[in-house]
């Protein structure tokens, strides 16, 4: 891997072209404005947990396309059961068999599911959840934290423009793990309260990562058992990284409804909701569809990954890879002197520095990673997958020593 002054020039080529075709050169999380200064905009290929931009450079990739690579890129056992289903076809006048196998699977897998349903997004997913929420029971308002992010449709949207404030009239806002101020959040919505959306851990982007507090996933279990309200686990980001399956099951707390999506397919587009059999009828109302929403290739790729993650005995593969990351980190940051936070479960980990508020050395420190052949984001958590060996984190921590070395020099030590 070379160092320094890595090439750009298809990139800033391709850029150049997107910006005359393409709103604002791109759109969303790959907006220039979100990516970091410095980082490549397009890719040409991925294998394992390797990849290559258009000029050529290979990174470690420690983002895994923000989360739906999980086995590694191509793992060759989804791709073999892909093209089989690809081979026989994928978009056709009704679902394949493969999509019962994969409901079943999901019931078999995931203790509070005793039914699923599919889609592409994680925001279908969830807006999906919101909408079987409020056909059961027939009440409007829904609990939400501060700060978390569910989607991008108009009643989750980070962002304002183009969004009415109806759209979003019967959200209440709540913070993360604080118990009292879900209860407070509660007695506002009173009894047009359908449900309490909330992510297995807060994984905010820009913010250190806060892993559940038990006894605030208890106590928004019990309320809405109080109340009649669901509640529903966003899942997208979460969902087979952290368990096989659900990721609150460790606490003992069971949602009513989960949405999935990400790491479901290894990278094929596909989304999931799954549910309690209280709310199997309710979920049976809402007219909820999409053109491609029953193809069959994601749903083979789906139940191909599933069983690679349990076979392979995924989670614990990128726990060990994550733990080795985190340590690397912490002994290289002591090392040179900077006070960095490690937080959020190590397969997903969250890195900051101290005093680091407008995330000017989180920068540095990504940028130069990347010039070094690591590519991890400043202002999101990161992503491993089953394909990190310890070769490839002893990579990533000779990436990542040049990189505390460069933000040692630039911002000294502290
Ligand atoms: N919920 C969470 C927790 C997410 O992280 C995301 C995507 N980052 C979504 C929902 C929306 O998923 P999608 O982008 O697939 O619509």
């Amino acid at each position: 891997m070379s160092l320094i002054g890595r090439l750009r020039t298809n990139d800033d080529a391709l850029r150049k072209r997107a910006t005359a075709v393409i709103p604002g050169g791109m759109y969303g999380h790959q907006h220039t404005a979100l990516l970091p200064p410095g980082f490549p905009q397009f890719f040409e290929r991925a294998d394992g947990c390797r990849i290559w931009d258009v000029d050529g450079n290979e990174y470690v990739d420690l983002l895994c396309s923000f989360g739906p690579i999980v086995a590694g890129h191509r793992h060759p056992k989804v791709e073999e059961a892909a093209a089989a289903q690809l081979a026989r076809g994928d978009c056709q006048n009704g679902p394949s068999p493969v999509m019962v196998e994969l409901a079943e699977l999901l019931v078999e897998r995931i203790a509070h599911a005793d039914w699923a349903m599919f889609a592409k997004n994680g925001t279908d997913a969830t807006t999906m959840c919101v909408t079987i929420a409020r056909a059961a029971t027939g009440r409007r308002k829904v609990l939400v934290a501060r700060g978390a992010y569910h989607g991008a449709a108009p009643w989750c949207s980070p962002r304002r423009d183009g969004t009415t404030l109806e759209d979003r009239a019967h959200l209440i806002k709540y913070r993360y793990n604080d118990l009292a101020s879900v209860e407070e959040a509660a007695d506002r919505a009173g009894d047009d309260l359908a449900a309490v959306l909330v992510s297995p851990f807060r994984h905010d982007a820009g913010f250190d990562q806060e892993l559940p507090d038990p006894g605030f996933a208890r106590g928004v279990r019990q309320l809405c058992d109080r109340t009649g309200a669901a509640l529903i686990l966003d899942e997208v980001r979460t969902g087979f990284r952290l368990n096989h399956g659900g990721s609150w099951e460790w606490l003992g707390v069971e949602p009513d409804l989960a949405a999935w999506s990400k790491a479901l397919a290894n990278g094929y587009p596909i989304a999931a909701v799954t549910g309690t059999d209280s709310l199997r009828e309710a979920a049976t109302r809402p007219f909820v569809t999409g053109s491609f929403w029953f193809s069959a290739v994601p749903m083979a790729a789906a139940v191909a990954n599933l069983d690679v993650l349990r076979d392979e005995d995924g989670v614990a593969r990128m726990e060990r890879a994550g733990a080795r990351l985190r340590q690397g980190l912490a002994d290289q940051a002591s090392t040179y002197g900077l006070s960095i936070n490690q937080t959020g479960p190590v397969q997903m980990p969250y890195l900051s520095f101290a005093a680091d508020e407008d995330h000017e050395r989180g920068s540095v420190f990504s940028v130069t990673a990347l010039e070094h052949g690591a590519y991890l984001h400043p202002g999101h958590n990161w992503f491993l997958c089953t394909a990190h060996g310890d070769e490839d984190i002893d990579r990533v921590l000779t990436a990542t020593d040049a990189a505390f070395a460069q933000v040692r020099r630039q911002f000294g030590d502290g």
